[in-house]
């Protein structure tokens, strides 16, 4: 039986960041991640991967700044690595300006005014503001640049899943698909969407978490370098302009919920077409014949919309991690951090 002091539970930017920051806080702790299929090959792959300084709620803004600053050092020790830096345009109700002053963080430096983006048709009673302090990252890349920086330091077992988990005072026993144990001090479970699926599940369930749907669509039309992110706050939707790829990202708020990561299809059905379409009718109606294709799968979301982490079992031996509701990479690094002010004495 192999034993660690900390066994991470899901190769994803929630588990891999954890790994990170525990490897920073105590350099001596022997660390396994598992993962059942590949690294950063579940909802992190499918990622947007936008990151905006802004949160609904205290918590939610405590760790959007925490992870804005994060992110910020990220990518001054590395300028190579993909996060691409944007401006961003923020459209909402002209009666919402108390609560964007609110939601969004100092970092983004919103002020009322300016022109809308060409592509964005005003409708009545809205406004616009301008801002910076956003970025998108390739977050599957991002994620493996990440995990090959810990190599030596923790071990990555990916293609093997976890099928058992045996909390007890002293520690965790998990049983793993390839027959093999791990005996780990303490357990992160950071499986995405799989929350549900895993043997963690009855533990999981007083949380209250929810997995939904999540479908972006992808705008045949080229951004230029400059275009900042488009936000339609009202709508909790936004057009992403990846320059580096060529075309716009639509994502808006599908609202169906309790699907499964194993069963949910990575095809757009035509209600999502047309959901998507019609909030773009509103926003910027001549892009609607464009957006043919898109991307599709699915997030866990908390009962209050901020991660969770928390102790799962009575000796917080388990602890839990994620359900982030569709904003897991832009809180990942707050995330890890609040895991390792859990496990670090
Ligand atoms: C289309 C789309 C667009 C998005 N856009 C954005 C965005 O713009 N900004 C943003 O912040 N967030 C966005 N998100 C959300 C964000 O991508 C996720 O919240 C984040 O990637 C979750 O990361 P994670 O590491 O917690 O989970 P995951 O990346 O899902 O990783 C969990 C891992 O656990 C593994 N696992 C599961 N069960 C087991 C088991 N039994 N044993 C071992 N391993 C297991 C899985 O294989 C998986 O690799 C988007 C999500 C989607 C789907």
């Amino acid at each position: 039986m192999k034993r660690v002091d900390v066994a991470i539970v899901g190769a994803g930017i929630t588990g891999v960041l954890t790994a990170r920051e525990l490897c920073a806080r105590t350099p001596t702790r022997s660390i396994v991640v598992v993962e059942s299929g590949d690294l950063a090959g579940g909802a992190s792959r499918r990622s947007a991967g936008l990151h905006f300084p802004r949160g609904a709620t205290p918590r939610a803004r405590a760790f959007a700044s925490y992870s804005h600053d994060y992110y910020a050092q990220l990518l001054a020790d590395h300028p190579s690595w993909p996060l691409f830096q944007l401006d961003v345009s923020v459209v909402a109700g002209a009666a919402r300006a108390p609560v964007l002053s609110e939601r969004y963080l100092d970092h983004a430096r919103l002020v009322r005014g300016g022109d809308p983006h060409p592509l964005v048709n005003l409708p009545a009673d809205s406004a616009v503001w301008q801002g910076t302090g956003c970025h998108y990252a390739d977050v599957p890349a991002l994620t493996r640049l990440l995990a090959g920086q810990l190599r030596d330091r923790v071990e990555l077992r990916e293609g093997v899943a976890v099928i058992g988990l045996s909390p007890d005072r002293e520690g965790c026993t998990l049983r793993l698909s390839t027959g093999g144990t791990i005996r780990a001090g303490r357990v992160v479970l950071a499986p995405g969407p799989w929350l549900h699926t895993g043997p963690w599940k009855d533990m999981v369930a007083p949380l209250g978490a929810r997995v939904k749907k999540i479908v972006a669509l992808h705008i045949d039309q080229r951004p230029v370098a400059g275009d900042p992110v488009l936000v339609f706050d009202d709508e909790d939707a936004f057009l992403l302009p990846m320059v580096q790829r060529g075309y716009w990202l639509f994502s808006y708020t599908c609202q169906e919920w309790d699907v499964s990561p194993d069963t949910v299809s990575a095809s757009l059905s035509s209600r999502n077409v047309a959901e998507a379409r019609d909030l773009l009718r509103r926003y910027a109606p001549h892009l609607r014949a464009t957006a043919t294709s898109g991307r599709v799968f699915c997030d866990a979301y908390s009962p209050q919309g901020a991660p969770l982490v928390e102790p799962l079992d009575p000796a917080g031996r388990v602890v839990f991690a994620g359900a982030a509701s569709g904003s897991g990479y832009r809180f990942a690094p707050a995330t890890a951090a609040a895991v390792a002010d859990l496990l670090t004495p």
